[in-house]
């Protein structure tokens, strides 16, 4: 159940095996080099002190020696921890402060922001790693010998907090077992036919679960290689392919490559297509078909479960739907209220159970308590329905959602026109109890001058820009909206506070 020793298996004994190829240069890492590169990582982590459920966080650019930091920190029983390449330092400062890791990597041009950000954060150590193996880990990798046995861990040890994309609100750290990453990945090698024959086009980011969890480590699983890009890069995709067997990529990747009018040409020879992070349009799933014969498969997942359902390799691929639970993973679409299970074609809230899920958030056990059950069963906080040959079609997001007299209002919308209005600071959209409609549209707004604002005046605002049903049944002006210590507005306080608003 050792994550290190689930994904070494497949290359045990084949030192010459490509594991990477740069997309750019051509320039080849075996699965030999590989490895004894993580093995020095690893000894080099522990001479840095790093104990078994140290956190080593990096932010750093993709680069081989960025996975060898990966698989180091796991061999070393660390607690491996990638950060958005795009944070801020002052983002950076939360994710440190709030992770507290013993080591921090970071980019050798960026030592001078973040290094005050990594002491007051109390980490012990700043290293760095840039492009073309530049930057101090480097050095300290290569004073190390290969050879490194994995610091023994139990299947329900941490091996990795990936941070939330804080789509719907400040990230959270996602505590991920070795157990959960080594059956996830085993299950998705299995199901997606993955072997040593495979050649992966990797063009995704590292410190997402999809590019590090799906991607690298289901290459490692089967012992295949990856053509390692940058990033997306429509150009280089379409010059891998005719040497590639699979892509994974979001649904953007795909729009963008229809662009190209090598697509159809270049694709011939490959085998897989998949993609996920954000909902595939049926229509470029039929596009790509047209145009290149092969069914996009689409799979559904999130940074707390790894992927949770998959559309079919064998089978009908069906156009805006993320497929079927994978093997070892449960499904079921419940009422966002009582928490009943609901029937195939009803919508809901979808909650997920497996060996896959989580272990809770770091250090929010409230919110762990909330959206993990006892029994195992994970709400994910998307609206789902399944329809009654199985497929599941992800609706949106449910955290959002205001019913009001039976229609939908997606909150961030209202908020987003009326955030635009003339003297508006911020908003915050709400739903509250209204014996009518159910749910009320309310917003709280905060005023640049308070006493410039009146809600008449900001309702006339909204009245042209948004359907009726969308509009807010109330405004209020207020100071400043309710926030939780990590800044997050408090919506479910809200919630409380303007509970007998409309009655
Ligand atoms: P946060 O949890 O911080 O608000 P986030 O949910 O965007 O951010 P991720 O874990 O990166 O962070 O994204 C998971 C979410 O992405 C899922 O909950 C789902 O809403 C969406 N998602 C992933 N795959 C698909 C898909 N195939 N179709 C539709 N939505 C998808
Ligand atoms: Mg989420």
């Amino acid at each position: 159940n050792h994550l290190a020793h689930a994904i070494s298996r497949a290359s045990d004994g084949r030192h010459d095996a490509t594991f990477l190829k740069d997309g750019r240069t051509g320039k080849v890492t075996s699965y030999g080099d590989f490895w004894a590169n993580a093995e020095r990582m690893a000894a080099a982590l522990v001479a840095l002190g790093v104990a078994p459920g140290d956190r080593v966080a990096v932010q750093a650019p993709k680069e081989p020696a960025m996975l060898e930091l990966y698989v180091g920190t796991v061999l070393a029983g660390g607690v491996f921890l990638p950060l958005n390449t795009a944070y801020t330092p002052d983002e950076v400062a939360y994710f440190l402060g709030d992770a507290a890791p013993r080591v921090f990597v970071c980019e050798p041009g960026k030592l001078d922001a973040l290094t005050p950000v990594a002491e007051d954060a109390q980490v012990a150590h700043v290293l760095s790693l840039g492009a073309g193996e530049t930057g101090t880990l480097v050095p300290a990798r290569d004073a190390q010998k290969p050879g490194f046995d994995a610091v023994a861990r139990e299947a329900l040890d941490l091996a990795a907090i990936l941070y939330t994309s804080g789509t719907t609100g400040r990230s959270k750290g996602a505590m991920l077992t070795h157990r959960a990453l080594a059956s996830n990945s085993e299950t998705l090698r299995d199901y997606w036919r993955f072997t040593d024959k495979d050649v992966l086009i990797h063009a995704l980011p590292i410190f997402h679960t999809h590019g590090l969890f799906v991607a690298t480590n289901v290459t490692l699983m089967a012992g295949g290689a990856a053509v390692f890009l940058p990033g997306f890069d429509a150009e280089a995709i379409i010059d891998a392919m005719p040497n590639a067997t699979a892509l994974m990529g979001v649904p953007t990747f795909y729009t963008r490559l229809l662009k190209d009018d090598r697509l159809a040409e270049a694709s011939k020879g490959m085998r897989l297509f998949v993609s996920g992070s954000a909902p595939l349009l049926a229509e470029t799933h039929d596009r790509w078909c047209e145009v290149t014969g092969h069914a996009i498969l689409e799979r559904y997942g999130m940074t707390e479960t790894n992927m949770n359902t998959s559309n079919p390799y064998d089978g009908e691929r069906r156009a805006g739907t993320v497929g079927f639970p994978l093997p070892g993973v449960e499904v079921k679409v419940c009422d966002p209220v009582s928490g009943a299970t609901l029937s195939d074609g009803e919508i809901g809230v979808l909650e997920v159970r497996g060996n896959n899920v989580f272990a809770g958030y770091w250090q929010m056990p409230e919110k762990t308590a909330e959206e993990l059950r006892a029994d195992g069963w994970f709400i994910t906080g998307d609206l789902a329905m399944i329809d009654p040959d199985g497929y599941v079609t992800i609706v949106g997001r449910g955290k959002d959602l205001i019913i009001t007299g039976g229609f939908n209002v997606y909150p961030k919308e209202v908020e987003g026109v009326i955030d635009e209005l003339p003297g508006v600071l911020e908003s915050a959209v709400i739903a509250v109890p209204h014996e009518d409609f159910g749910e009320a549209v309310v917003a709280v707004v905060v005023a640049q001058d308070r006493a410039s604002l009146d809600e008449a005046t900001l309702k006339t605002g909204l009245a042209e820009s948004l359907a009726k049903f969308k509009q807010p049944k109330r405004i209020v002006v207020v100071d400043e909206l309710p926030r939780n210590t990590m800044g997050k507005v408090q919506k479910n306080v809200m919630r409380d506070t303007y509970a007998d608003l409309l009655k």
